[in-house]
């Protein structure tokens, strides 16, 4: 089973991300828990947490079909002792959050070097940072997002993935987000059924798939390399729709959130008929 969504609106309250994923025909969704761009958040309240609940029974979605996202704010491999404090403090109330929720998986993206300590010392603390988060949580995967290697990010190369994932203690606990717009900035082509046999080989032989707990479906501005992160509609940018058909087909993409984060939202709903067709060429 294909579970086919977007990353929708929670404004006015996380019970409302639900109902948004169903008005456009989404089978899976992502959300923010919070404001992702405020470091504090209140707490959930009691009656939040059962409206939200309530909503994904109603609209038919279990935690399998949810990929929560952190806040942008958070650098988990920062250089420096306070900041890194503040982004950890962070991460675990957006874990609780999850934990709280239901959830069982929190998307987030690894972190940056910021040019002032290398990308192992940086990996390192994210590692660190993630053990520490999973340490006083239950039943919350920290799903590590592959980046486009803009700026001073890590995580743009499958080994990035890799390394974290060694270093994790409860290797139950942690997985990968494969963002399609991000792996093609990093330097995987994905343009042809050739091109993504032998990208998704690469993610196999290094990462593994029992590690894949979500994908992010996206088109790219920019060329293959070009390490800018611009999404573009499906089939509108330089990867180009054989990608998506190709992973609307292919089984090791069954059963786990598949999301659009496409700049255009009135056209999502379009977007996901043409991937459910796609799904039922198989
Ligand atoms: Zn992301
Ligand atoms: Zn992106």
């Amino acid at each position: 089973m294909k579970y086919f969504g977007a990353h929708v609106s929670a404004a006015g309250g996380v019970d409302n991300a639900p109902a948004n994923a169903h008005a456009i025909g989404a089978t899976a969704f992502a959300l923010f828990t919070k404001n992702q761009r405020q470091w504090m958040a209140k707490p959930l309240t009691a009656a939040e947490i059962d409206a939200f609940r309530k909503a994904c029974d109603t609209y038919g979605y279990t935690p399998g079909q949810i990929l929560p996202h952190d806040s942008y704010l958070i650098n988990l491999g920062h250089p420096e002792q306070e900041p890194l404090e503040k982004s950890r403090e962070a991460f675990l109330d957006e874990m609780k959050r999850c934990e709280l929720l239901g959830l069982d998986r929190l998307n987030f993206h690894p972190g940056s070097h910021l040019q002032k300590i290398t990308e192992e010392e940086s990996l390192d603390r994210i590692a660190e940072s993630i053990n520490i988060a999973l340490d006083s949580t239950h039943g919350v995967t920290a799903v590590i997002e592959n980046t486009a290697g803009q700026g001073s990010n890590l995580g743009f190369r499958f080994e990035h993935l890799r390394y974290l994932i060694d270093r994790v203690e409860d290797k139950s606990r942690v997985g990968v987000c494969i963002d399609t717009c991000h792996a093609f900035a990093a330097g995987y082509d994905l343009r042809t059924d050739e091109a993504c046999d032998a990208t998704f080989a690469e993610l196999e032989r290094v990462v593994g798939f029992n590690y894949l707990k979500g994908m992010h479906l996206n088109d790219a501005m920019k060329i293959l390399g070009s390490r800018v992160d611009r999404h573009t509609p499906l089939g509108e940018g330089m990867i180009g729709m054989a990608c998506f058909r190709y992973i609307a087909r292919d089984k090791r993409f069954d059963g786990i959130p598949l999301i659009l984060e496409t700049p255009d939202e009135a056209r999502w709903g379009e977007e996901i008929a043409r991937l459910k067709a796609f799904a039922e060429e198989a």
